[in-house]
């Protein structure tokens, strides 16, 4: 897990790279969330107002509910040519969850910035803005811009807020402190809507993702603390949804009093295992994550594994059961 040092954080030279260089690229994760397309955008629009020629990309483009953010009518679903000085990573704990984007844009710019606030960042690149305190990429965003004296603009406040609403689902999660609200007023003063943050993001499903949800609750599973749904290829073709996202079902799982993790297995159209999970306060799921290649927060983790299904599920199952047992048997951890 990363800790804290002047390696993780450098804003001296993450702010001279962006002087210099000309042109920037942005890349975010794949399957993005608010957080990513907050940060994409926000910081896009912001380089942009400062006069610099930038490209977003991220594989598959906006999802439709977060088109409303300003600039993500210029964010490149598919990525396949151009040069750039630098290539700015956002919300991507790892390289390969860049993508395809990610990928060429190494290939392609002389310099990488990696933005990012998992506790289990790789620090992939050549100037770090890793800070896992932070309780959103955009958070990070949010004070890189400060650092730079930029004045904030609706257009770059209301994405920042959004990343920060989606990560915190609504400021309730364990690592919101009081500085967190402070940073909303202030976005919320240059113009940002909570509300639409909320409306948009949080309080809104297409109809799709409630009728996968029929599919997904029929292999629903309580076993012991762990709870657990499976969305199968099939599955995701009935419900004619593209990518292999939950729409947000492994939170509702959480909230089941009898469990202390919740998983959801989806299989994705190469026949892999795509996982999320979330574990309640002194559980650990990262670190679960971790060991399955993937990565993410204590409370909030996932990972991309080899199929099939049959063989994927008992392997994670394992390690889960082992994560309930260490925190019953009192192993010190901080919670949050
Ligand atoms: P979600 O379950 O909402 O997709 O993701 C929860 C957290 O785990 C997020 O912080 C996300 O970035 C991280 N995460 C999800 N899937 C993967 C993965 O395949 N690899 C890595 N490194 N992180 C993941
Ligand atoms: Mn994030």
């Amino acid at each position: 897990m990363t800790t804290i040092n002047a390696t993780n954080v450098n804003w001296a030279r993450a702010s001279e790279a962006v002087a210099a260089a000309a042109p920037i690229l942005l890349v975010t994760h794949l399957n993005p969330d608010g957080d990513a397309i907050g940060a994409l955008v926000g910081l896009a629009n912001a380089l942009c107002e400062r006069g610099k020629t930038v490209t977003a990309a991220v594989d598959g483009g906006v999802p439709e509910y977060l088109k409303f953010l300003p600039g993500t009518g210029q964010v490149q679903a598919d990525l396949t040519e151009g040069q750039w000085a630098l290539m700015i990573s956002l919300d991507a704990s790892d390289e390969e969850r860049t993508g395809r984007a990610g990928a060429y844009g190494r290939a392609h710019s002389e310099m990488v910035i990696n933005l990012d606030h998992h506790p289990t960042n790789t620090m992939f690149g050549d100037v770090h803005l890793v800070l896992p305190e932070a309780v959103s990429a955009t958070e990070i965003v949010y004070h890189w811009l400060v650092a730079l004296e930029h004045p904030l603009t609706v257009d770059v406040a209301q994405p920042l807020l959004t990343g920060l609403v989606t990560d915190t689902i609504g400021f309730r999660t364990s690592n919101v402190r009081p500085e967190t609200l402070t940073v909303a007023q202030r976005l919320m003063e240059a113009g940002a809507s909570l509300h639409e943050a909320v409306a948009r993001t949080l309080e809104s499903k297409p109809f799709s993702t409630i009728n996968l949800w029929k599919y997904a609750l029929q292999n629903l599973d309580l076993d012991g603390a762990i709870i657990s749904a499976t969305i199968t290829k099939d599955d995701f073709k009935r419900a004619n949804i593209p990518e292999p996202t939950d729409g947000g079902l492994v939170s509702e799982l959480a909230k089941v009093e009898q469990a202390k993790i919740a998983v959801v297995f989806k299989e994705t159209p190469q026949g892999r295992v795509e996982l999320s999970m979330r574990c309640a306060l002194g559980y650990d799921v990262g670190a679960v994550a971790l060991a399955l290649g993937g990565g993410g927060h204590k409370q909030a983790a996932g990972a991309t594994i080899d199929g099939p299904l049959e063989v994927a599920k008992p392997r994670v199952i394992k390690l889960l059961r082992e994560a309930i047992k260490r925190n019953e048997l009192g192993t010190p951890e901080t919670h949050g």
